[in-house]
């Protein structure tokens, strides 16, 4: 199997280089270039996740060289549950937030490490990352104490959650954490500047650990899978996912499983205020914007990368698009409401990206919906706690990671600045 180019064809590359290499050459994105159909009728029930997912992602790394060790990968990148809480008859949630974040961040970042450090054996990688939230934590957190890699994570000082900070800031050794004097804006500036600037390059290999990088999508199809073929195997149905969508690559891999033939339904993306989806749905016109600050941060996009390859996917044909894709934009004042009624109704607490699902259950009709938890509540509780009017519990994850220390620099967004922290880190 090869991935090609969103944007050329022609430009195929194993899925080794792709890794590696995270964007194309001609700034599209890597897709595969077909969907393996997967016979998952024929499965043993005895499976556990890390087993399914390394048998459905085969044919992904076929003649790879990562391919013998796929399985290994995958045990150590899924090492967390993901259950699946039922609200009532036709509502249920599925967390993917037990990972050491807390986020479904994990399981991309988590992937995406063992792949990486395993790719890194000969030369040293270097990974940068422009965080306004949980991509900046799972990476680290993923990475920390991996031979041969080093990982720069920025962040707007100052602009994200103290919960959030720490989890970026508490790993110290290989992971240099810098609170940026400026905006995500500014980080992610530098980000995309570091790759054409061979100072980098003559330190070792650059990389990026952003959710373009095809070793977080392909994780993410599994538990679209795994959660689909349970359900069949319980009641012969087709699961509906309503999913919490910021940069479309959560969505996008749902798309993914469904096109190698599991048994899901109808796909929702939830948005919050940034709607570019919903519009472009409406207006057939793909209008990019600037961020809008919400409450659920981690989904204040207002260009999402992964656009264009789930736009590929159908053909980059809108009627399809439109015939295939059902979105919801959410008000942060519906997403307020919605955490309160959520809690008043069921006893469950969800974080502000997971109401936007809820918010979206309620608006479509009475057959069965998972809803995708994509983060804890515990790491939002200066949002939660006065809609609720409670404390929330810490998980223990995030407790252990708020008790360490703190290591991180202050910088100007000036690359020379973050340059030099990089070289006093070393
Ligand atoms: C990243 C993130 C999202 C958005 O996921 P995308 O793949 O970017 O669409 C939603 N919720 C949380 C908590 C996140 O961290």
């Amino acid at each position: 199997m090869l991935f090609y180019s969103t944007r050329n064809t022609n430009n195929k590359k194993t899925v080794s280089q792709a890794i590696l290499q995270g964007l194309a050459e001609d700034g599209g994105l890597f897709v595969p270039e077909y969907f393996p159909q997967i016979d998952w009728k024929s499965f043993s029930n005895s499976l556990s996740y890390p087993e399914f997912a390394a048998k459905i992602l085969a044919d992904y790394f076929d003649g790879d060289e990562l391919a013998p060790q796929l399985t290994a990968i995958c045990q150590n990148a899924f090492n967390f549950a993901l259950p699946l809480e039922k609200l009532n008859d036709n509502t249920s949630v599925l967390e993917l937030f037990h990972g050491p974040t807390l986020s479904f961040k994990d399981f991309g970042a988590r992937f995406l490490a063992e792949c990486m450090t395993r790719l890194s054996k000969e030369r040293k990688t270097i990974i940068i990352v422009a965080t306004s939230g949980d991509t900046g934590s799972a990476v680290a957190s993923a990475f920390h104490n991996k031979q041969n890699v080093n990982v720069i994570v920025m962040f707007p000082d100052g602009q994200i959650s103290k919960r959030q900070e720490k989890q970026i800031t508490c790993w110290g050794d290989n992971i240099l954490a810098v609170a940026v004097n400026g905006t995500f804006d500014d980080c992610q500036k530098i980000v995309k500047q570091s790759f054409t600037d061979s100072w980098w390059t003559e330190q070792a290999h650059l990389s990026s650990a952003n959710s373009i990088n095809i070793a977080r999508l392909l994780p993410q199809l599994t538990y679209y899978a795994y959660t689909s073929w349970l359900s069949y195997q319980c009641n012969g149905e087709k699961t509906n996912f309503i999913i919490p969508t910021g940069n479309v690559g959560n969505s996008t891999a749902a798309y993914w499983a469904k096109a190698m033939g599991f048994p899901i339904g109808d796909i929702v993306l939830a948005t919050n205020a940034n709607r570019v989806i919903l519009d472009y749905i409406n207006t057939s016109k793909f209008d990019p914007k600037t961020s809008i600050a919400t409450i659920a941060n981690a989904m204040d996009v207002g260009n999402p990368s992964n656009f264009e390859r789930l736009s590929f996917l159908h053909d980059n044909d809108w009627e399809k698009f439109k015939t295939n894709i059902t979105s919801f934009s959410v008000s942060d004042d519906e997403i307020r409401s919605t955490i309160k009624e959520v809690k008043n109704e069921f006893n469950y607490i969800m974080c502000p990206h997971t109401a936007t699902g809820y918010f979206a259950r309620n608006q479509l009709d009475d057959k069965k919906w998972v809803i995708v938890a994509t983060a804890a509540p515990s790491k939002f509780e200066t949002i939660i706690e006065p809609i609720i009017n409670e404390e929330l519990i810490v998980a223990p994850q995030l407790q252990e990671l708020l008790d360490k220390p703190s290591h991180l620099v202050k910088a100007n967004p000036e690359m020379k600045e973050i340059q030099n922290a990089f070289i006093n880190n070393k």
